[in-house]
């Protein structure tokens, strides 16, 4: 944690250094996944998107396929990736996921309609990924990229709830008290991806985690993670909350930006219309908040 908060000083400052000579600051340069593991392999941003992807799976045993792992337009989300899994290196979920799994294939495509993600359904014993949507989602809850990769690898870390072993025996006996987990999910099997993918990503944005969820945050603390966490217990300030806020507000402006030429257009289009001149015709422009269906 602390060597995150360091870091995202240090890039925040690193901004503003930036900013004075005019080089652009870096999208994936920002605090997502608060640390519960010391970072063992730091996300390099001038590695080629090849050197990432064949990193993901050499180091923590998957096989990627779909070309836009290596497409440049979606670096964030490959960056995201990497950094979820390196959080998560140091507690048991990958070696429990493994043992059940095996290699599992991540599959990068565009799904379509309202899914980000699936196990299983787009391809057979694979996690597959939306890219162009969640790099729809990133500019404004990057926190959802982690949550959503979270949920779906938990897809498939259930995939043995059918023989009811002691982890889901456990958690189905807490479903059954405390019933839905924030706003999506109305069975077992999804409320324990919820409760994981928020579990690691804090600072994904309307996280659930306040204390009325403490029997949830605590299974997932103790069955799920050997005890680690990813930020402090539910209803305190998340690390994430100092650094977020800065990106949120840049991209606040560009969005009162669009607003105002959207309002720009349309005041220009009334005043066409009021001049009779119907054959000047203007595209709308929508603004769409970030994706949350998964
Ligand atoms: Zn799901």
């Amino acid at each position: 944690m602390i060597a995150r908060v360091v870091r995202a000083v240090v890039v925040a400052l690193s901004v503003v250094v930036a900013s004075h000579v005019a080089a652009p600051a870096r999208a994936d340069d920002r605090v997502i996944i608060p640390d519960a593991c010391s970072v063992t392999r730091p996300y390099d941003a001038a590695s080629p998107l090849t050197e990432l992807t064949s990193g993901i799976e050499t180091t923590w045993g998957f096989r990627l396929t779909g070309r836009y792992w290596t497409d440049e337009r979606y670096r964030p989300i490959v960056a995201t990736v990497w950094r979820t899994l390196d959080a998560i290196s140091c507690t048991p979920y990958l070696g429990a996921l493994h043992a059940k799994v095996g290699t599992l294939e991540l599959f990068a495509t565009s799904i379509g309609g309202w899914a980000a993600g699936d196990y299983g359904l787009t391809r057979a014993d694979a996690v597959s990924l939306d890219f162009p949507q969640l790099l729809t989602s990133y500019p404004t809850d990057p926190g959802h990229v982690s949550r959503l990769f979270v949920h779906e690898l938990t897809h498939a870390y259930t995939r043995d709830r059918s023989a009811n072993p002691p982890y889901w025996s456990d958690f189905t006996a807490l479903y059954a008290r405390n019933g839905r987990f924030g706003s999506y999910g109305s069975s077992s099997s999804e409320v324990f991806s919820e409760v994981v993918g928020y579990y690691v990503a804090r600072c994904a944005a309307n996280n659930p985690y306040t204390p009325a969820e403490s029997a949830y945050y605590d299974f997932a603390k103790t069955e799920v993670f050997g005890g680690k966490e990813f930020g402090p217990a539910p209803g305190q300030p998340v690390a994430c909350d100092a650094t977020i806020p800065d990106t949120r507000a840049a991209y606040a402006s560009a969005n009162a930006a669009v607003e105002a030429a959207v309002a720009d257009r349309e005041a220009a289009a009334q005043e066409i219309a009021l001049n009779g001149a119907a054959r000047y015709g203007y595209e709308s422009l929508s603004v769409s908040g970030p994706g949350t269906a998964i």
